[in-house]
């Protein structure tokens, strides 16, 4: 993170995310030292979509990256359902695969809560299965989706940056998807702030998100958040990624302005989407410790 003159400080994902890899580095070292084994991520690719097998391949080097043995498995877009179980019966049988990620989204034949609900519960280092949804919510162990738990430690080392706790703040999220904003209020539940999440039927977002120490935004609605709706003072964190007419690339924050009210903002690209990586290898680490009874360090 880095401060810019009266500029909102730069919550920087990819120096969070490099920070995440050289800590998981030292860790799975350290695991293949005690157990002779390092953990293994499984990566399903389904279809010939370019954005998903861009995904996949940043994916894949950023296990190499800190040591971790990724298997891509590339179907063709004509695969059936059933072969897709099949083949997710057998990485859940196999002792060398810790973590299974499919890539989203499927082809239209393919019922993807249908394919979730067969990864085993301890591989599913995306954190979407019923069974780790419900974990989070109950405050048990479990493993979190990846894209809420890094914006939480985005958070977490913004509050240590400013020096002060998240403990007690309001914090608002915008979106009450599955995979992003309902998991992220919990987190935010179990951080000890005071949560407000608003979705489309929501009469006045804008009234909240006023009204707020923290905003998340994760609407899939390009600068939806504009300056005026932020408190002075406040952090900001983008979830949000849309490609302009222009071919650039914006958030569901509105930047330029909000970068002026804010006390933090984090970028679009360069934010969010680094850190979702990071915790995905975060995720294939300790699935490789709780399948082998291990504990989890304090610090992960
Ligand atoms: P989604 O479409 O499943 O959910 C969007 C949510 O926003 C819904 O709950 C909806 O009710 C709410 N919403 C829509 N318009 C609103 C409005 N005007 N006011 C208030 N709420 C509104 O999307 P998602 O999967 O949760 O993703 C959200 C955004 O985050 C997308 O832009 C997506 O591309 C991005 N995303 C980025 C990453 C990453 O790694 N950077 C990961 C996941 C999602």
């Amino acid at each position: 993170m880095t401060d810019a003159g009266n500029e909102a400080l730069r919550v920087d994902g990819r120096v969070a995310a490099k920070a995440v890899r050289a800590r998981l580095k030292g860790e799975v070292e350290a695991l293949r030292a005690e157990t002779g084994e390092s953990p293994g991520l499984a990566v399903v690719l389904v279809g010939d979509d370019p954005a998903s097998a861009i995904y996949v391949r940043h994916k894949v080097r950023a296990c190499e990256k800190v040591g971790i043995r990724s298997l891509s498995h590339v179907l063709p877009a004509a695969t059936t359902q059933e072969a897709l179980l099949t083949l997710l019966d057998s990485l859940n049988a196999d002792p060398a695969v810790d973590g299974i990620l499919v890539q989203l989204p499927l082809p239209g034949h393919i019922d993807a809560d249908t394919v979730i609900a067969r990864v085993a519960l301890d591989k599913d280092v995306d954190g979407f299965a019923l069974g780790n949804l419900g974990a989070l919510a109950a405050g048990r162990p479990g493993l979190v989706a990846c894209t809420p738990a890094g914006v939480l430690e985005m958070l977490t080392r913004t509050a240590e940056t400013l020096g002060e706790p998240l403990s007690g703040k309001h914090a608002v999220v915008i979106g009450r998807s599955v995979t992003v904003g309902k998991p992220m209020a919990l987190l935010l539940l179990q951080a000890n702030c005071t949560v407000t999440v608003c979705h489309s039927r929501t009469v006045d977002t804008a009234k909240h998100t006023r009204a707020a120490d923290i905003v998340v935004a994760a609407a899939g609605r390009p600068e939806l958040v504009r300056g005026d709706w932020v408190k002075p003072g406040a952090w900001v964190i983008d979830v949000g990624i849309h490609r302009r007419a222009d071919g650039g690339l914006c958030g569901d924050v509105h930047a330029d302005e909000v970068r002026q009210v804010a006390a933090a903002l984090s970028p679009v690209p360069g934010g969010v989407g680094p850190m979702t990586i990071a915790m995905l290898l975060d995720n294939t680490v300790r699935a490789f410790r709780s399948r082998r009874g291990l504990a989890q360090p304090e610090s992960a």
